[in-house]
Parts: structure tokens; sequence; C-alpha cells
């Protein structure tokens, strides 16, 4: 192999076969990206002690790892789908079955943020409806949350 061509093609590959850029992936890939870190940023931020979290409709206690992330208003609202007003930890019953317990989960969050705020979020999802978030937020949101999520994986 010559002298001169390995470097060149080193840094070449590197690149190639490096971390892709978020400014390249699509749209469904960002929206993956950043469910995985709010999803996660849910989880550890409302945890009762560490590992274990409290399902917000039901009160009962689970393990983190099994305890999913609920929303008050459907994800299919884009708008709200990253809210953290809109977004809790919930336990597979009530997030699948039970269809994520609106009325309770509604009732736990006016006594939490305040009627006012839960009509906000409300107005918000009304007026966009299932409308996209722009790519640029979606990839701004997604670094400011790895971010934030830095300090729960020390
Ligand atoms: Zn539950």
């Amino acid at each position: 192999m010559s002298f001169y061509k390995k470097p060149y093609h080193t840094k070449c590959n590197m690149k190639v076969h490096g971390r892709r850029k978020l400014e390249d992936l699509d749209y469904q890939s960002l929206v993956h990206k950043l469910d995985k870190e709010v999803g996660f940023y849910i989880k550890k931020t409302f945890e009762v002690m560490p590992g274990v979290s409290r399902c917000y409709t039901c009160k009962t206690l689970h393990d983190t790892k099994e305890i999913q992330w609920g929303h008050f208003i459907s994800r299919r609202y884009y708008a709200v789908r990253w809210d953290l007003r809109n977004s809790r930890p919930q336990c597979r019953g009530c997030n699948g079955p039970r269809s994520g317990e609106p009325m309770k989960f509604r009732q736990y969050l006016v006594e939490d943020i305040g009627e006012e705020c839960v009509k906000d979020l409300e107005s918000i999802a009304m007026m966009n409806g299932e409308r996209n978030m722009p790519r640029e937020t979606i990839i701004e949101q997604i670094k400011t949350y790895k971010g934030l999520n830095r300090k729960f994986k020390e």
C-alpha cells in the first residue's frame, strides 16, 4: 500500500462510518430519538427513589425499568408530545389496557400544575392538531435532553 494514500482513506472511512449527524436523519428517526430522550428524562425525574417509580394514575410502585412514559393528551398531538406538563410515568396497565386513564390523569394534573396550565396544554393540542413539529425544533430538543440526561448516566 502506498505511503501517502492510507491516511487519506482512513480519514475518509471515519467520516463515512462514523455516527450519523442528526441533520441527516429522516423525520421518523428524529421523532424516535427524541422519544427516547424525553421518555428517559421523565422516568428519571419522577422516580420516588433510585430505581423505583410510582404510576401517576393508579399510584402503585414499580421498578423504573418496568414503568412507561404516559401522556395525558395522546402523543399523536406532536405539539404536546414532548411537553413535560403532558408527561408522567405510568404502569403498563394504566398506559395500555386502561387507555392512559385520562380522567384520573387530568384530575391529578390539575392538582399538580393547576387548571390554567392543563387548559393551556389542551388548547395547544387543539390548535395544532396532529401537525408535525418542525425538524429543527426536534433536533434542538434532542440536543437539550441529551444534555439534561447526562446527569442520570454518570
Ligand atoms: Zn397504573
